[in-house]
């Protein structure tokens, strides 16, 4: 396992993660990144992405496959450590519903190739803003 915020790219103190996102595309398409180091994916996490994953609007940014998949993993009190990964929009409320601070990450991954990227934070519960914007 091991899976946790740690494997989440784009995570560490960056407020736009649209702008970290494209930050590495661009170095990718320079050539200053290997495909490797920006499709790295932890297994848990593609595992998610077959899974459960619900099919994302654009296609992959690094491979173009049609296979990019956002992935919902809900962080707080009384949850996995590794987190809960959320698979419909009922169990999304039910945790909305607590009375816990709770943070949720959507997470883009590409089955194909393994590129992934955090792509925004929401708190969740504790009479939070409804995270109907997911
Ligand atoms: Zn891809």
């Amino acid at each position: 396992m091991g899976f946790g915020t740690g494997s989440l790219r784009g995570q560490a103190g960056v407020v736009d993660h649209r702008l970290s996102r494209r930050h590495l595309i661009n170095e990718y398409k320079r050539g200053r990144l290997r495909q490797d180091q920006v499709c790295d994916a932890h297994p848990e996490l593609i595992r998610a992405a077959r899974n459960v994953g619900a099919p994302a609007s654009v296609a992959c940014p690094i491979c173009t496959a049609d296979e990019l998949r956002l992935i919902t993993y809900v962080f707080g009190p009384r949850l996995p450590a590794h987190g809960r990964c959320i698979s419909t929009a009922q169990e999304l409320r039910r945790l909305d519903a607590r009375p816990d601070e709770l943070t949720a990450y959507v997470v883009e991954a590409c089955v194909e190739c393994r590129w992934h990227h955090l792509l925004r934070v929401l708190p969740v519960g504790n009479r939070a803003p409804r995270a109907a914007a997911l």
